[in-house]
């Protein structure tokens, strides 16, 4: 299983995504096509190809953005 983190790019959200490659030839169970982001609703990515995904959300930007300034 591979993991890496997406980037929505209408609001900047944070997921981390987990895509782990069909071994055969069969049809991957669960929903195929648009992930829609948690924070804005559109669409940041598609699992179209075939290959298993899953999405956990990770950070909101308004989070991402508070973690900037680094108080006592
Ligand atoms: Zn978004």
């Amino acid at each position: 299983m591979k993991i890496s983190d997406v980037t929505c790019a209408h609001c900047g959200a944070l997921y981390l995504l987990a895509e782990s490659a069909s071994v055969d030839s069969s049809p991957v169970d669960g929903p195929t096509g648009n992930e829609a982001c948690t924070i804005c609703g559109k669409t940041f990515a598609s699992r179209s190809d075939g290959k298993l995904r899953a999405f956990r959300f990770v950070m909101s930007p308004a989070a991402r953005s508070a973690r900037a300034p680094i108080s006592p």
